[in-house]
């Protein structure tokens, strides 16, 4: 009845190699991972002191006979594979056969294990690579496996963790993960004896959804299905271009439902956007792409957290394609042009005797009403020409070479005599100095001089806020309820007020000043889900800037805003007293200068 066996030699060598066991919420990976392979309905996952001292994750699945509980714990021990031809259409999650051996070596591990009509459950404990004792036990259908105080033989390691809430927002965001992908599997995620997560069993990913994320979550996104069954189906949900992260942190991809990072994706993703977000801004998604097994190779990184595509610019191109349809359908794109009878090139050569086309028009713009146009992807595009990006563009711009037209310019080239002369696409205010033409884009040139200010009052703390009318109430996600409580504390130094009333709701009772009501909760949500609770633990200065930089991003005017010339004036003025005043706090350009000798020698003056 024993399943498990030790790899061949042959057969263990051809796995990528390296170690698995990070932190914690690598633990619970693989944990998590092998309940699901063992055809768990029910899942439970509790941790203390972020993980470290105790981990436990229990299951209904198939559980183990005595042999193969013992055996689990050896390098290359799997059930799961057999041969090196297997590698080539991996079915599990697992197949490395390492993941018990490895937090065994780390950790006090104790598994308990009964399969079906089995007379008594399995106890084996082990403690730090040391099988120290195997018994008879209770335990229904199913394993229960409790690792704990892990890294306790390794002290350099166990330094090395970070704080107890930074390594309990990435078990959350874990079990989140795991959870999506899995709508049918009930999730229970408890931490320090306190129920975060409980999910019923769900009919499909749109229940599951709204059990972890809610309404609000779901009205905001649109539904992908698209892609070829062949290669890569593509299902899921991405946001509306209005919802914008600054961060690829709300992307979650699922590869045959294994969540991956993948760049490759998340660029086809961006592309799917092209036009109707800047440059530098996310959409949220959670996509899930299921191939043909062996269409992908998961064999290709330790923790199997990357994989590679067989044809990889096909599953590029329906992740592009399914989004893009998901965009058209809810009038955010122009729909897809019908494809053609033929390829352009037979058309060319056979039938038609029209010249070939060699560059393929810009596609129309796309419709007004819903899309937010942006200065932002204009000065960005501006300056990635004048970076002199050689080959992409060339004869598909106007100009042959951007360089030559308007420049970055640096902090010590500028004047205090600076005169606007009007607006430019209501985004960017046109300016004269000495030295030629000023292009200062308003909305960045308000976020640096927003930055500083709100940089200096809280320094002093000297915050200005504004008490709301009605306090705006709203359910967090489990992962950005577990970093609430720490950044409360440092958005209260901003003029924020900020209080839990129940579980995963928050309420917003007064903002800073500046900072209009309706985007408070737009502010909160990107600084939840992009600060990475490391950076606080490692250099409350850091945070600090992040929460200015996103408080200047939120209140600043915006782009497509008329100026009155005061107006201009005023920004102008504020802006030459700032610490930095040719670049945002995010670092991109605020001022562009077209020279009086550059404008000179293209009307061959000079
Ligand atoms: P892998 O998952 O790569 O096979 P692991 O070291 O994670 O390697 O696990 C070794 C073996 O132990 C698995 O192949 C599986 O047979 C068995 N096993 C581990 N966890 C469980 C579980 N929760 N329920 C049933 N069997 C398990
Ligand atoms: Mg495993």
């Amino acid at each position: 009845m024993s399943k498990i066996r030790v790899l061949a030699d042959h057969v263990a060598n051809q796995i990528a190699a390296g170690e698995v066991v990070e932190r914690p919420a690598s633990v619970a990976k693989e944990l998590v991972e092998n309940s699901i392979d063992a055809g768990a309905r029910r899942i439970t996952i509790e941790i203390e002191a972020g993980g470290r001292r105790l981990l436990k994750v229990s299951d209904d699945g198939e559980g183990m006979v005595r042999d193969d509980a013992i055996l689990a714990f050896e390098r290359h021990a799997t059930s799961k594979i057999r041969e090196t031809d297997d590698l080539a259409a991996i079915g599990t999650l697992g197949f490395r056969g390492e993941a018990l051996a490895s937090i065994a070596s780390v950790a006090k591990v104790e598994l308990t294990t009964c399969i079906e009509g089995a007379n008594a459950a399995t106890r084996v404990t082990i403690d730090g690579g040391r099988m120290r004792d195997v018994k008879d036990a209770a335990h229904p259908r199913g394993t229960t496996i409790s690792v704990r105080d892990l890294f306790f033989n390794i002290p350099a390691r166990r330094k090395f963790l970070r704080s107890e809430a930074t390594e309990t927002y990435h078990l959350t965001n874990l079990v989140t993960h795991y959870a999506l992908a899995h709508p049918e599997i009930s999730f229970t995620f408890v931490n320090n004896g306190r129920e975060v997560v409980r999910t019923a069993p769900a009919k499909d990913l749109r229940e599951r959804a709204y059990q972890i994320f809610g309404e609000e979550f779901l009205k905001n996104l649109l539904e992908v299905d698209g892609g070829e069954p062949q290669f890569a189906r593509v299902s899921g949900f991405v946001s509306a271009p209005r919802d914008r992260r600054t961060s690829r942190d709300s992307q979650f991809l699922f590869v045959n439902r294994r969540f991956v990072r993948d760049r490759m994706i998340g660029r086809a993703l961006s592309e799917a956007y092209r036009s109707i977000l800047p440059h530098g801004v996310y959409p949220a998604a959670l996509l899930f792409i299921e191939t043909p097994l062996e269409e992908v190779d998961v064999n290709v990184h330790p923790a199997k957290t990357e994989v590679r595509f067989r044809r990889q610019a096909a599953v590029a191109d329906a992740v592009r394609e399914a989004v893009r349809a998901a965009l058209a359908n809810a009038s955010y794109v122009p729909p897809p042009e019908p494809p053609p009878v033929m390829t352009a090139t037979a058309a060319v050569s056979s039938i038609t005797p029209q010249p070939r086309i060699e560059f393929v028009p810009p596609p129309p713009p796309p419709p007004r009403a819903p899309v937010e146009p942006s200065g932002d992807e204009i000065a960005r595009d501006l300056e990635i020409m004048l970076q002199s990006a050689p080959q992409p563009v060339k004869s598909a711009v106007p100009f042959d070479s951007a360089e030559k037209i308007a420049r970055r310019v640096t902090p010590e080239s500028l004047s205090t005599n600076i005169r606007p002369l009007g607006q430019l696409d209501e985004s960017f205010i046109i300016a004269t100095d000495d030295q030629g033409l000023l292009l200062i884009d308003q909305h960045v040139a308000h976020e640096r001089i927003l930055f500083d200010k709100y940089r200096a009052l809280e320094a002093e703390r000297r915050t200005d806020s504004q008490q709301m009318l009605v306090p705006e109430t709203f359910d967090l996600t489990p992962a950005q309820a577990a970093v609430f409580d720490d950044l409360v504390p440092e958005l209260e130094e901003y003029g924020f007020e900020l209080m839990r009333l129940s579980g995963r709701t928050v309420a917003i009772r007064a903002v800073p000043a500046d900072l209009p009501g309706s985007e408070a909760r737009n502010m909160l949500f990107e600084l939840l889900d992009t600060v990475d609770a490391e950076k606080k633990t490692a250099a409350p200065d850091t945070m600090r800037d992040e929460i200015a930089a996103s408080l200047a991003c939120h209140a600043a005017i915006k782009v497509n805003m008329p100026l009155a010339p005061e107006k201009m004036h005023w920004l102008i003025d504020r802006l030459l007293q700032t610490s930095s005043p040719t670049t945002c706090p995010h670092g991109r350009p605020v001022i562009l200068r077209l020279s009086t000798r550059d404008i000179l020698k293209g009307f061959h003056r000079i």
